[in-house]
């Protein structure tokens, strides 16, 4: 898979405004995405788009053909070499074994952003919210999304959620950047700091680093779940939201939705090298071969990309002329309002429409104007690497898998005292982060996975050989110990969570 000879962005920058056209991968996928591509690559040569097109094969017959990823090696080489994906939507075969060839061409091709502008388009097409115009910008490569699960015991099962500073630090960069680019006044960040205060703690504290750098933009931080609370009451009060893979994944489907246009929307996945274009909606395999799908969510990213790749006046013609159809009332069923639902035309008669209408703007619907960097996607900022802090050395966290006793915590503990030795204490055990042991609650209900917390005596640091005495000390009195986390300070600061009381 792609490795590090892939091309930089600032030759994809030379590309820019060059004459001869930008090659682009295009994969037209499965279910209605034949049709919804055909007709974007027609609007997009009616309106003048200077690609040249390397076709892939993507999805289900590359599934089924035993190729987990979806997507053959060969296909690799195509998008290494363009560097640019229109991707229709796939199908992905039910069943263990086929990984999802979004998450791996996001990961694979480092990109790190997605950007879902969702906006409406009232009064054309149904909404709750006229007006509402939101970016949600999603980090793309981590978070839950590295798929690190573990199941530890009988009971209990794990999954990994690893925030980075660097990916945390070029997403919110790319956000303000987006922002201050396209004249947005606000950028709002929704985590979990409350609970999650090392991880979401961090992206929010990047946030305000980042916030601080851009005084003309206002800056506010909620709490993810009162913040999509307010956005699903009325999302006209937020801007750019930036947001962790996984919350950004579950709202920016909400906001989709809110716009009433989930046909409509496309977004971009932005990486250092690579981008990637796509409807957000599936392949909707129930319509598919009738000649009935709405075609613009995939040319919506059709126009994202060509702002990538520095044709903003054919990105705004090819804006304007959609945007005039609409207004027109040329739309396709599943955006029609019901009551004009007989009007409604399929996917040709659409396309047609569009391109009869290249060259002229929109009247209520605000029309598009080309500003040129407005238009273009802000230049990925490279990830940034830290000098390393002075990391010690302060102890360790013993998972076991324990199903005695009736699950006592005192007699854990006590066991479990008489193995530490005289540099080495048990602080405590925890059971799903409950402190049971000193001092635990007999209400409290127990699973068979405990934490059980070492230190150095006094608080005083630890090497990792006296880690390994402890292990091998509670391997030779039966303990099955599952995982360890070593407890460190980064320049005298806490590097983990402490339990109550601690
Ligand atoms: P879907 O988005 O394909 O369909 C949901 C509903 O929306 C269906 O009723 C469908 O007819 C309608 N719809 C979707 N796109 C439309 C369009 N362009 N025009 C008119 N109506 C449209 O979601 P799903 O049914 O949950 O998933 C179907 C398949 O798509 C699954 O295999 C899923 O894994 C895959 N999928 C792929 C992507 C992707 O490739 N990016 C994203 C989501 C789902």
């Amino acid at each position: 898979m792609p490795s590090n000879d892939v091309a930089s962005s600032s030759s994809a920058a030379g590309a820019r405004r060059s004459a001869t056209p930008v090659p682009v991968t295009v994969a037209r996928g499965d279910g209605v995405g034949p049709e919804i591509m055909d007709a974007t690559l027609r609007i997009l040569e009616a309106a003048g788009a200077r690609i040249a097109v390397e076709e892939i094969e993507i999805g289900e017959k590359v599934y089924l053909r035993g190729v987990s990823a979806g997507i053959e090696p060969s296909a690799w080489d195509s998008l290494r070499r363009t560097r640019v994906f229109l991707k229709a939507p796939i199908t992905t075969p039910q069943g263990k074994g086929y990984k999802s060839l979004n998450v791996t061409a996001r990961k694979s091709l480092g990109l790190f952003a997605n950007v879902r502008p969702c906006e409406t388009y009232s009064p054309f097409i149904p909404t709750a919210f006229p007006g509402m115009d939101v970016v949600i910008i999603r980090e793309n490569e981590e978070d839950t999304y590295g798929g690190i699960e573990h199941r530890q015991t009988p009971e209990v099962t794990q999954c990994l959620k690893l925030i980075t500073r660097p990916g945390s630090e070029r997403l919110i960069r790319y956000a303000f950047e987006y922002a201050r680019r396209h004249g947005r006044k606000k950028v709002s960040c929704f985590t979990k700091d409350n609970i999650m205060k090392m991880t979401d703690g961090m992206f929010h504290r990047i946030f305000r680093e980042v916030a601080a750098e851009h005084p003309e933009i206002e800056a506010e931080h909620k709490i993810i779940d009162i913040g999509s609370a307010l956005l699903a009451q009325d999302p006209r009060r937020f801007d750019v939201v930036v947001l962790p893979n996984l919350y950004g994944d579950i709202l920016s489907d909400i906001a989709a939705q809110l716009a009433g246009s989930v046909g409509m929307a496309g977004s971009a996945n932005i990486g250092e090298h690579c981008a990637m274009f796509e409807a957000i909606h599936g392949s909707a395999p129930d319509i598919a071969g009738k000649g009935i799908a709405n075609p613009s969510g995939l040319l919506h990213a059709a126009i994202l990309m060509l702002d990538h790749i520095g044709q903003p006046e054919t990105a705004t013609m090819i804006e304007n002329a959609w945007l005039k159809t609409i207004e027109d009332g040329v739309v396709t069923g599943d955006v029609c309002a019901p009551e004009r639902r007989a009007n409604a035309v399929g996917t040709r008669a659409f396309t047609d429409a569009v391109i009869e209408r290249l060259g002229m703007t929109p009247e209520t619907l605000p029309a598009r104007v080309v500003e040129e960097e407005a238009n273009e996607s802000p230049l990925p900022p490279p990830a940034v690497r830290l000098a390393r802090p002075t990391k010690e050395l302060v102890g360790v966290d013993v998972f076991l898998d324990w199903d005695e006793a009736d699950r006592d915590p005192s007699v854990l503990g006590k066991r479990l005292e008489q193995h530490a030795s005289g540099d080495i204490t048990l602080r405590m055990i925890t059971n799903r982060g409950v402190k049971v042991y000193p001092e635990g609650l007999p209400e409290t209900f127990c699973t068979d996975h405990w934490r059980c917390r070492f230190v150095g005596a006094g608080g005083g640091p630890i090497d990792h050989a006296r880690v390994i005495a402890l292990l091998t000390r509670l391997h030779e009195a039966g303990f099955d110990f599952i995982k360890t986390e070593h407890l460190y300070t980064f320049d005298g600061e806490i590097g983990y969570s402490l339990g109550q009381g601690e």
